[in-house]
C-alpha cells in the first residue's frame, strides 16, 4: 500500500481490538461485484475475528452477486430503512467500501455524514473526499477487493480469512477487472490472487454464477443495443449505447441487466472512447470507460456531474435522454485533439 502508512495501520488494529460495539459495512449505491465482494469478504473476516458485523447496501444488488450471502447479514436499506437506521445507531465504527464521497451511497448520503462513531474508507477511486476518521485510498489498486486483502494482512487479521472471505474478494477483483482483462499489470494482483487460491477457490463455479447467470431477457437486450442502438462515430474515436425506460421494459429489466453493455463499442477497432446511457425517472444515468490517457472521469466530472478512475467513469444528469444524447455529441469537437492523442 502506496498510501496508507504504519500510523494508520496501527490506528486500525488498535480501533478493532478495543472495539466492543457492532460495525457496519456500507457499499457504494448500485453496488457491483467489487463493492459487494470487497464488503462482504472484509465482514466475513472480522465476523471471524469475533466482531459484530453486518452489511448495509443503499439499494439492492444485482442477482449474479446474491450468492454472496448467508454468513454475514446484508440488509438493503432502501427496502428496511428503520430496521438499518437501528442498527447503524448502535454501531460504533463504519467502514464505507468502494467509495471516496458519501454522496455515493444516495440515500444513506446523511447517515454517513452524521455517524456518531469511527468512520473508515477503504477505496480504489482517484481523488478521496475527507469523510473519514481513517482514510485508506489505494488508486494504484485494480479493485477494492485486492485492497482488502492488503490491508486485512497489514492489520494482522489474516486469520479471519476464510474460503467464504476468499470467494468475494476473488469476486471484487475479477469483475473490477473484467475477468482479467484490466488494470491487471501491477505484479501485486498476483500475489494477492495467489494467495487467495490457498482456499481452494472454485474459480470456474464463480465465474459462472457471475457471468452466466442472466436471462434470456438480457441477452435479447444486448443484441438489440448492438443491433438497433449502438452509435459509432469514427471520426471522434468513440461509440455510445442509449436505452430509454420503455426499451428496457420491453426486455423485462432487472438491475445489472446492463452491466458490461458500456465496453461493447470498445472492441470495435480505433474506439477509445465509449459511452452508455440509460434512462431513469427524471435523469439519465450515465457509464463512460476509455482507452490509455483518455480522462473518463474528467470529462464525467466536468460534464455529467460524476467521476471514477481514468478508464472508468459513471455519473448522472437532470435532462431527457434526447438532451442527454446532443450535450454528449456536441461535447466530443471539443475533445478531438484528445481523442486522436490516446
Ligand atoms: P459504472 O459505469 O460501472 O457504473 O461505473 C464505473 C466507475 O465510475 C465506477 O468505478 C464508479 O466508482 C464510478 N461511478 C459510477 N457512477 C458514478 C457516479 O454517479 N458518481 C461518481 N462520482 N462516480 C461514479
Ligand atoms: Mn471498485
Amino acid at each position: 500500500m502506496e498510501n496508507t502508512g504504519n500510523e494508520i495501520i496501527n490506528g486500525l488494529t488498535e480501533l478493532f481490538s478495543n472495539n466492543t460495539r457492532p460495525v457496519v459495512i456500507v457499499p457504494h449505491s448500485n453496488p457491483d461485484g467489487d463493492a459487494i465482494g470487497s464488503a462482504y469478504g472484509l465482514a466475513v473476516v472480522l465476523k471471524n475475528l469475533g466482531q459484530f458485523v453486518k452489511i448495509i447496501t443503499p439499494n439492492d444488488y444485482p442477482g449474479f452477486l446474491a450468492w454472496l450471502n448467508g454468513h454475514v447479514d446484508i440488509i438493503n436499506y432502501q427496502k428496511k430503512k428503520k430496521t438499518a437506521e437501528h442498527f447503524i445507531n448502535q454501531c460504533s465504527i463504519m467502514i464505507c467500501v468502494d467509495f471516496n464521497e458519501a454522496r455515493r451511497a444516495d440515500e444513506m448520503e446523511n447517515t454517513i455524514n452524521s455517524f456518531a462513531g469511527t468512520r473508515i474508507m477503504v477505496d480504489h477511486h482517484p481523488y478521496p473526499a475527507d469523510f473519514c476518521h481513517f482514510t485508506v485510498s489505494e488508486p494504484s489498486y485494480s479493485s477494492s477487493a485486492e485492497l482488502v486483502y492488503d490491508l486485512v494482512v497489514a492489520a494482522g487479521w489474516e486469520r479471519g480469512i476464510d474460503l467464504h472471505a476468499a470467494e468475494a474478494l476473488y469476486t471484487g477483483i475479477m469483475t473490477d477487472t473484467g475477468s482479467f482483462s484490466h488494470n491487471t499489470s501491477r505484479p501485486n494482483l498476483y500475489k494477492v490472487l495467489t494467495a487467495l487460491m490457498t482456499w481452494n477457490i472454485d474459480t470456474e463455479s464463480i465465474h459462472s454464477k457471475v457471468y452466466h447467470n442472466f436471462s434470456a431477457d438480457r441477452l435479447r437486450l444486448m443484441g438489440y443495443s448492438m443491433m438497433e442502438k449502438m452509435v459509432i462515430l469514427p471520426e471522434f474515436r468513440t461509440g455510445y449505447i442509449a436505452l430509454t425506460r420503455d426499451e428496457l421494459k420491453k426486455y423485462n429489466f432487472v438491475p445489472g441487466d446492463t452491466e458490461g453493455f458500456v465496453n461493447i463499442p470498445l472492441s470495435v477497432s480505433n474506439i477509445i472512447f465509449s459511452a452508455l446511457f440509460i434512462e431513469k425517472e427524471g435523469y439519465v444515468k450515465v457509464s463512460l470507460r476509455s482507452k490509455g490517457s483518455f480522462p473518463s472521469n474528467a470529462f464525467c466530472a466536468d460534464h455529467f456531474n460524476g467521476g471514477g478512475h481514468l478508464n472508468a467513469a459513471g455519473g448522472e444528469i437532470k435532462m431527457s435522454m434526447n438532451e442527454t444524447l446532443e450535450k454528449f455529441t456536441q461535447l466530443l469537437p471539443g475533445y478531438l485533439h484528445q481523442l486522436n492523442n490516446v
